[in-house]
């Protein structure tokens, strides 16, 4: 997980979105989590850090964003998502 300490506080992720490369050398940052990181989400709440995220947080956070919308098509969208991505993580295409 991509925690830093300072005092008492403790931040999940970083100032500066990650590299492309930076961001594989990263863990999820999803608590129990120990998979390496593919993607980053800005989280305004967690004072605007980038933090990185796996295939399958990225893809299940998605979802329920698009599900907490009642975007109309919620589920053709992240189902659709969730393709694209594990295929390119499978094939490299
Ligand atoms: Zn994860």
């Amino acid at each position: 997980m991509a925690l830093e300490q300072s005092g008492s506080t403790v931040t999940i992720g970083r100032r500066k979105p990650y590299t492309a490369i930076g961001i594989r050398r990263m863990k999820c940052s999803v608590a129990g989590c120990e998979n390496r990181a593919e993607h980053q989400w800005n989280c305004c709440a967690n004072d605007n850090l980038w933090m990185p995220l796996c295939l399958d947080h990225d893809i299940e956070l998605n979802a329920k964003t698009l599900e907490w919308m009642g975007h109309p098509n919620a589920t053709e969208l992240s189902r659709d998502y969730a393709a694209a991505l594990r295929q390119k993580r499978d094939t490299g295409i």
